[in-house]
């Protein structure tokens, strides 16, 4: 079976553009990944507020990764959705 880039929110599937991915690193709390390749477990998610807030009710991140997910998270996936395009210039 194939890794799929699906919503761990509304399990639909989209480009590498539209999902953020969230890595569980061996060692490490999760963590967005911003590359794309960092290594551990991963799931993704929709640059979506509904979705990440989704998400977060059910907590589906957690059982995707099977750990558990901080508050903090949820909200820096909130501010890339938010200010994707700013740098805070
Ligand atoms: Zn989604």
């Amino acid at each position: 079976m194939l890794p799929q880039r699906m919503c761990v929110a509304c399990r639909l599937r989209g480009d590498r553009g539209q999902l953020i991915r969230i890595v569980k690193p061996k060692d490490a709390p999760a963590l967005i990944d911003n590359k794309g390749n960092a290594s551990g477990r991963g799931a993704y998610i929709c640059k979506s507020a509904t979705c990440v807030e989704k998400a977060q009710k059910r907590r589906a991140l957690n059982r995707a990764l099977r750990c558990e997910i901080a508050d903090s998270l949820y909200q820096q996936i909130h501010i890339i959705i938010d200010g994707g395009e700013q740098n805070g210039c």
